[in-house]
């Protein structure tokens, strides 16, 4: 089969690799379709090392079951699903808490496991999702980062009415806006790409005005500590601030200001299973729900990966692959 390989930093090439095999417990999957995002490009960069090279990247995928591991109940060959890309043990205490998020053996898809930008891949049956054959496959390769977004809203506790600022509009900070939105809040977006600026707006969020603050919410996806300090100021007291982008510079905030601002930091860390990816999943099909693919800008197909993550650092929106 074809797979898209990372064979050093910033070198991407399209090779014949082995088929994977099915486990008892896994389904094989024909792969459709990949997403791009940004810890797709950290590794690319080679900010961020694989475990092994050559190296499947992608997490954000959707394709259809071709064969089911022996001991598989429930899906069935034929359904189109979409991959939950996280691997939790769902037996550790974290796990048995409900914040798998925090499973220190969560295997990560594309980053700690080889990835989905492959004609075939397998993956345990307890982390595909059934979806409809009819829903196009952009709106596939988002649900994903759709559900990190959504993840971040729901710890944010943020309620209809309220408004929030949103740093970055980059796919996630996009999807944030779209959930938000969605959700009845008001929101703010600063972003320094034009594009993205546009993009943002047409999905209902405002260019942030030099004069708005006391924001009694913050969602920051940049992760560049400059920019976080400045999205802090912005928070009324009692605000609560959602960190998504990473980075791992120390950020200059002091215990005083946060002290003094009565202000609650969350990092939001991916999503936890089995709630946040059935939501995502169950607004696919609503007829109220915006449409995900309203944030994707290009596809591309396999053969001109390299081109799309190219395409990736600056596009106006979220990039695939199709691999259908
Ligand atoms: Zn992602
Ligand atoms: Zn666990």
């Amino acid at each position: 089969m074809r797979a898209a390989v990372l064979t050093e930093p910033g070198a991407l090439s399209v090779v014949s690799v082995p088929e994977p095999s099915c486990g008892p417990g896994d389904v094989l999957i024909r792969m459709r379709g990949t997403g791009l995002c940004g810890s797709d490009l950290a590794v690319h960069t080679g900010r961020r090392r694989p475990p092994s090279l050559p190296w499947i990247l992608g997490h954000e995928g959707t394709g259809r079951i071709v064969e089911l591991g022996s001991e598989v109940s429930g899906p069935r060959i034929g359904q189109d699903v979409v991959i939950e890309p996280d691997y939790c043990c769902l037996t550790c205490e974290p796990c048995r808490a409900g914040r798998t998020s925090a499973c220190a053996g969560r295997a990560a898809v594309g980053l700690t496991v080889p990835g989905l930008l492959s004609d075939y891949v397998v993956a345990p049956a307890a982390f595909v999702w059934p979806v409809a054959a009819h829903l196009p496959l952009e709106d596939l390769v988002c649900v994903e980062p759709a559900t990190v977004a959504r993840a971040a809203m729901r710890r944010s506790g943020i309620a209809p009415g309220q408004s929030c600022l949103v740093i970055g509009a980059g796919s996630q900070g996009l999807l944030l806006c779209q959930a938000l939105v969605g959700h009845g809040v008001t929101v703010f977006v600063q972003e320094p790409n034009k594009a993205r600026l546009d993009r943002a707006r047409s999905l209902g969020a405002t260019p942030l005005p030099p004069d708005v603050d006391e924001l009694p919410c913050l969602f920051e996806t940049s992760g560049a500590p400059g920019v976080v300090e400045q999205g802090l100021r912005r928070l009324a007291k009692h605000g609560t601030a959602v960190l998504i982008g990473m980075n791992t510079a120390p950020l200059g905030v002091s215990p005083r200001d946060l002290v003094a601002g009565q202000i609650t930091l969350i990092g939001s860390m991916i999503y936890d299973h089995p709630v946040d990816f059935a939501q995502t999943v169950s607004a696919l099909e609503s007829s109220t729900a915006p449409r995900l693919g309203a944030v994707v800008s290009d596809g591309y197909p396999l053969d001109d990966v390299q081109e799309a993550f190219t395409a990736a650092y600056t596009a106006s929106g979220k990039v695939w692959v199709d691999l259908s």
